[in-house]
């Protein structure tokens, strides 16, 4: 199985790595909140973990124009 790392905003691929050879300590999963992970841990179509976190572009957006942050999330 593969972990693919997406924005969660522009929704680019920042990467993925082969989820056999790792563990979720490795992966820096294990300190997350159980809401944290529902947050930011997802399955595609294709039952591969996603993992949505922020780009360096849409970090340093978000830190000028904290709105979007609001805007960009899929919920609204
Ligand atoms: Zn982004």
């Amino acid at each position: 199985m593969q972990i693919h790392y997406i924005c969660r905003h522009c929704r680019s691929s920042l990467g993925r790595i082969e989820a056999d050879k790792v563990t979720e300590v490795q992966l820096g999963l294990h300190f997350l909140t159980p809401s944290e992970r529902q947050d930011i841990i997802a399955y595609n179509s294709k039952g591969e973990m996603v993992i949505n976190i922020t780009c360096r572009y849409c970090t340093e957006a978000i830190m000028v124009h904290p709105e979007l942050s609001l805007l960009a999330s899929p919920l609204q």
